[in-house]
C-alpha cells in the first residue's frame, strides 16, 4: 500500500498554514431549511471567504506550501472560475508572477475580470483542454509551477479544513452536502469528517448538465462526458482521464452523488436570497436546492456547504422575479 496522499494531519497542518489568506467562515442555523428538511440544518458560509469561494483554502495551502525559489519562477493554472481568481489574489498578495491560461471561448467578460485580478493571461486553443496543455507547456518550458484546481494534495488538504472547522463547531455533524465537481471539496471533507467518524455521511451534488465524477464513478474509471450551459457552471468540468487523486478519494469517501435539475439550482439560489437575504451561485445553492426537493436521505445534524457566491446580476435578477412571482416572496 503507498501512503495516504492526504492524512488528517496533512489538514491540521493546512489549517495553520492559511490562516493568513483564508477566512474561518460562520456556520448559521437554517430555521426555513430545518422546518422543510424536520432535521436541524447548518449552512456553512464560503461564499463570504475571501475571493467568495471556498477555492481560496486549496490554493493558499499549496501556494504557502512552494519553495522560494518556486514562488521566483511563479505559478500557472488553467482555471478560468474561483479557482483562477483565488490563485490570482493569493499571487498578488504575496508578490508571486502568475498565469491564467485559458482558451479563446472564455468570454470577453470573464477575460476582463480575470484581467483586473492582476494575473497574466494567456490565451491558447479553443478548448478548456489546450488551456491546461498551455500550463504545463509553461512548467516544462519556463518552471512555473502548475497550480491544479483539485486533483493536488496540497489543494484537497486546504479544502478538507472546511471539515475541521465543522467539527469544532458542530461536533454533531452526521451529515454534509455540497457542489460536486472535480472532488477536491468532497475529498477534503471527506478525508477530515470520516478519519472522525466514518459514519459520518458525505454526499455530493453535481448537475445533470453534465456530471463528469457521476459518470466515472459509474463506469469505474475517469471519463469525459458532454457538457451544457447551467445555472450550476462551478459544477462543469472534466475530472481528468488520467486523474491521479480525487477519482479514487470520491470513490472512497462520498456516500452518494445525486444529479440536480436547472429548476433546483434555481429554487436554492431563490431561497437564500428570500430567507437569508444572500446571494450566492447556482453551485453554492445545490445544497438547499436537494433539501427543498427531498433528493436525498438526511440525518439529525446536517451542513450545507455553501461554496460560493459568483453570479452574474441578471441570473439573480431573473431567479428572484421567477421566485417572486410563482411563490410569493417568503412563502417557500
Ligand atoms: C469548485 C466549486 C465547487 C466544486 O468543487 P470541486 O472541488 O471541484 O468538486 C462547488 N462550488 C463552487 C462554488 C465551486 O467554485
Amino acid at each position: 500500500m503507498p501512503e495516504k496522499p492526504v492524512t488528517l494531519r496533512d489538514i491540521w497542518q493546512a489549517r495553520k498554514r492559511i490562516t493568513s489568506i483564508s477566512e474561518k467562515t460562520p456556520l448559521i442555523y437554517s430555521p426555513g431549511l430545518s422546518e422543510i428538511a424536520g432535521t436541524s440544518v447548518h449552512l456553512k458560509l464560503e461564499n463570504l471567504n475571501v475571493g467568495g469561494s471556498f477555492k481560496i483554502r486549496g490554493a493558499a495551502n499549496k501556494i504557502l506550501h512552494l519553495t522560494e525559489e518556486e514562488r521566483k519562477c511563479g505559478v500557472t493554472t488553467f482555471s478560468t472560475g474561483n479557482f483562477g481568481m483565488s490563485v490570482a489574489y493569493i499571487a498578488r498578495k504575496l508578490d508571486i508572477h502568475a498565469t491564467i491560461c485559458i482558451s479563446n471561448r472564455v468570454p470577453k467578460a470573464k477575460v476582463e475580470t480575470l484581467k483586473r485580478s492582476g494575473a497574466h493571461i494567456e490565451i491558447y486553443g479553443d478548448a478548456q483542454d489546450d488551456a491546461e496543455k498551455r500550463s504545463y507547456q509553461l512548467e516544462q518550458e519556463k518552471g512555473l509551477t502548475v497550480i491544479h484546481p483539485f486533483d493536488d494534495p496540497d489543494v484537497i488538504a486546504g479544502q478538507g479544513t472546511i471539515g475541521l472547522e465543522l467539527l469544532d463547531e458542530l461536533p454533531e455533524i452526521d451529515t454534509v452536502i455540497g457542489g460536486l465537481s472535480g472532488g477536491g471539496l468532497h475529498s477534503g471533507l471527506g478525508i477530515a469528517l470520516k478519519s472522525t467518524d466514518p459514519e459520518i455521511q458525505v454526499i455530493g451534488l453535481s448537475t445533470a448538465k453534465g456530471a463528469a465524477m457521476y459518470e466515472s464513478i459509474k463506469q469505474g474509471k475517469p471519463v469525459s462526458i458532454q457538457e451544457n450551459n447551467t445555472l450550476a457552471d462551478s459544477l462543469l468540468g472534466g475530472i481528468g482521464i488520467n486523474n491521479r487523486y480525487t477519482f479514487n478519494m470520491v470513490q472512497q469517501y462520498v456516500d452518494q452523488i445525486v444529479l440536480l435539475t436547472e429548476e433546483e439550482f434555481a429554487q436554492g439560489i431563490g431561497f437564500m436570497l428570500s430567507k437569508h437575504r444572500m446571494v450566492i451561485e447556482g453551485a453554492a445553492a445545490s445544497g438547499i436546492g436537494a433539501i427543498l426537493n427531498h433528493q436525498i436521505p438526511l440525518g439529525s445534524h446536517v451542513v450545507v456547504i455553501i461554496s460560493g457566491n459568483s453570479v452574474d446580476m441578471p441570473v439573480i435578477l431573473d431567479v428572484a422575479e421567477r421566485y417572486t412571482c410563482n411563490k410569493g416572496e417568503g412563502l417557500l
